[in-house]
């Protein structure tokens, strides 16, 4: 008992130590979950923050590095095209450039060819042409003599020798023709006003192919409009092409061709039209910037990239307008911004991140500062774009609350799960040590059993030995009475040691049975002639009902110890009505074999207990029955052995049926 003690001591500072630990662990972790948790969403924003600022950063780094490659571009072909700015050069061509202006040092636009009335043309030498030419007006307007005047325009044509002349007098005689009505011929001069000398203009300054286009569109005109459409096409065609000089009178004459459905219905010239607007536009928004660089009202310096000066988009428009500075020239270069975003945005990458987003580029007045939505982003893309922002936001926000939401599920769900096993593991502890610690007490009930069970016989050998010894008989026949006791004590005990040496061998796994075929009857009655001694010395009143017939593969010798516990027992708990009944029958296949008793009971609760090592209904040693709790664990444990079954039915008060089932040997 001593040595057991110890044990019960351990498991149960085991399970305050693990009951500490659990407290502990448990607290630790709610805290940190909780924490994190409250946390975690905390985390995760800031997260969509970094993100979209790192896309951002990505973004404007990419941007400035479009420009940088642009202006390195763009300075590369103006130094070339200054070269040959004189011969008709090639114009300058960059995906990102939607158009340019070219501006003289002295102020002249040279790209759109921009005609400035100046009200005064240097004075013609008093040469042929001018003499003709002079006779010309006379004839046509003082004399209207036509034929007259026609002779003269055509005399200053052959004399003409810049090309203006000839200009000149070609505009006399398409005008001369339009009054005569001669519309082919009229017209035929109107074609080469157009397309040969689209950049000659009067003394104020308007191209001769001006005063063509208006007259082919007159009410006066000799021709139908209709028939015009070519030729106008083509008038818009060098116009936008730079080869007929924009003036101030451009938007009237754009105008007055507007007038006309024929010719607007015509997707080519309507096209045109727009595509002509756009260049006036052009000349007058971004000229006056041109000049006032050239007269330095501008900080040059300021706000550079690459020798470029940079004028950013007014607040109506788009375009970033960038002017490069050439030893004769200015260039300015019409940049629009959707070009830079779309070129900005190529190459990067918006996946690699932990969520989705979605990159837009607007101005930045569509949403004033403190109106941002919730995880959204903003900020500027360049300082040549001063009203265009970048805007990272989520594309969709409830992944993100999803996400958070996943994760607490997740923890609560890990936590909980952690705090159930941890739970089962204590209980499960406390369960194991309970089983210990009343296993520790059984067997200490055991030895005080043992000791007493082994005590009674002895004493009984010892007594009636030593009565024999001293000749305290009477006669022969007390002689042989005094042996039959001794003989029949030691048989109890050689019974009761042997189920302690079969338990003993069952629990180190070393029991061998011999089955063989054996007359049950034969056996019971054996074991019956063992017991009578016991059950006359008891008063009991025993019936013995057996078929005769029954075999069985059996270990004699185990059933026969199995037989003599339940008798034993029958006898030990039938202290008042002491009747037993000994059976053995068929049911089924089976052969069954009864032991049937009217004592005390079980209670139907300890009904599989009693089977247990050291088990006993009533425990306290030296109790009015008793025993080692050894006899029916050993006893079922034979059986078993002998792929058979021992089971009890059995009510308190009433008594007991101990049941044996053997399977019979096919015959
Ligand atoms: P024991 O040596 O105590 O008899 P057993 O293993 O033979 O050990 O029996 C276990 C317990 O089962 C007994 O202590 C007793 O309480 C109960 N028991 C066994 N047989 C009977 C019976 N025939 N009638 C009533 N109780 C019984």
């Amino acid at each position: 008992m001593k040595r057991l003690l110890p044990i019960v001591d351990r498991d149960s500072s085991l399970i305050v130590v693990y009951l500490a630990t659990v407290l502990i662990a448990g607290g630790i972790l709610a805290y940190l979950s909780i924490n994190s948790i409250s946390n975690f969403r905390e985390l995760t924003e800031k997260r969509v923050s970094e993100e979209e600022k790192e896309i951002h950063s990505a973004y404007v780094s990419h941007f400035r590095y479009v420009l940088d490659g642009l202006t390195g571009e763009l300075r590369g072909q103006a130094q070339e095209h200054m070269e040959d700015l004189e011969e008709s050069a090639e114009p300058i061509t960059h995906p990102l450039v939607s158009d340019y202006l070219i501006i003289s040092k002295n102020g002249a636009l040279i790209r759109p060819h921009f005609s400035i009335q100046e009200g005064v043309t240097p004075p013609g030498s008093k040469t042929g042409f001018s003499n003709w030419y002079e006779l010309g007006e006379q004839q046509e307007f003082q004399n209207e003599d036509f034929v007259a005047a026609e002779t003269a325009y055509s005399r200053a044509l052959e004399r003409a020798d810049a090309a203006c002349d000839s200009a000149k007098a070609i505009n006399a005689l398409s005008r001369l023709y339009n009054k005569l009505k001669q519309a082919e011929r009229a017209r035929g001069h109107y074609q080469s006003l157009i397309g040969e000398f689209g950049l000659c203009t009067n003394r104020f300054g308007i191209p001769y192919a001006y005063f063509g286009v208006d007259r082919l569109l007159r009410v006066e005109s000799a021709s139908p409009i209709s028939e015009s459409k070519s030729l106008v096409a083509e008038f818009l065609q060098n116009l936008v092409g730079n080869q007929i000089a924009f003036t101030s009178t451009t938007t009237g004459l754009l105008d007055t061709i507007s007038e006309h459905q024929v010719l607007t219905s015509d997707p080519k010239i309507a096209g045109l039209i727009l595509a002509a607007r756009g260049k006036l536009f052009q000349i007058e928004r971004y000229r006056p910037v041109l000049k006032e660089l050239l007269e330095g009202k501008l900080g040059w310096e300021a706000n550079k990239v690459n020798d470029f000066v940079m004028v950013p988009p007014s607040a109506a428009g788009n375009d970033l307008f960038a002017v490069y500075e050439s030893s004769e020239v200015l260039y300015g270069f019409v940049i629009p911004f959707e070009l830079l975003d779309q070129q900005a945005r190529t190459g990067l990458k918006w996946d690699g991140y932990n969520f989705g987003y979605e990159v837009i580029t607007r101005k930045r007045s569509l949403n004033p500062q403190g109106m941002k939505a919730f995880l959204e982003f903003e900020g500027t893309i360049n300082p040549c774009f001063p009203n265009e922002v970048l805007l990272v936001r989520p594309k969709n926000p409830d992944e993100i609350h999803d996400f958070v939401f996943m994760r607490k599920l997740i923890t609560y769900l890990g936590l909980t799960l952690l705090v159930a096993a941890m739970i089962i593991g204590l209980y499960m502890l406390v369960q194991d040590v309970n089983r210990k610690k009343k296993m520790a007490r059984l067997r200490t009930d055991f030895v005080a059993n043992v000791t007493h069970e082994l005590k009674t016989p002895l004493t009984s050998i010892n007594m009636f030995a030593d009565s024999i010894l001293l000749n305290r008989y009477r006669s022969d026949e007390g002689l042989k009475k005094y042996a039959r006791i001794i003989l029949k004590e030691s048989e109890k005990l050689k019974r009761m040691v042997n189920n302690i040496l079969e338990f003993a061998r069952q629990e180190n796994n070393k029991v061998f049975y011999e089955l063989r075929e054996e007359n049950i009857a034969e056996i019971i009655h054996q074991v019956m002639e063992e017991m009578d001694y016991w059950l006359y010395a008891h008063n009991f009143e025993v019936q013995v009902e057996l078929d005769e017939s029954l075999y069985a593969m059996v270990d004699a010798e185990g059933l026969k110890q199995v037989l003599s516990n339940l008798i034993t027992n029958a006898i030990k708990y039938s202290p008042e009505d002491k009747r037993i009944a000994i059976r053995s029958y068929m049911r089924v296949k089976e052969i069954c074999i009864d032991v049937e008793d009217h004592g005390i009971g079980i209670p139907q609760e300890q009904q599989d207990s009693i089977f247990k090592k050291f088990y006993r209904v009533s425990e306290e040693p030296g109790a009015e029955a008793s025993g080692t709790g050894l006899g029916l664990t050993v006893s079922k444990e034979i059986i078993e052995a002998m792929n058979g079954t021992l089971t009890v039915r059995s009510s308190p008060g009433k008594g007991s049926i101990f049941t044996i089932t053997l399977y019979t040997i096919a015959s």
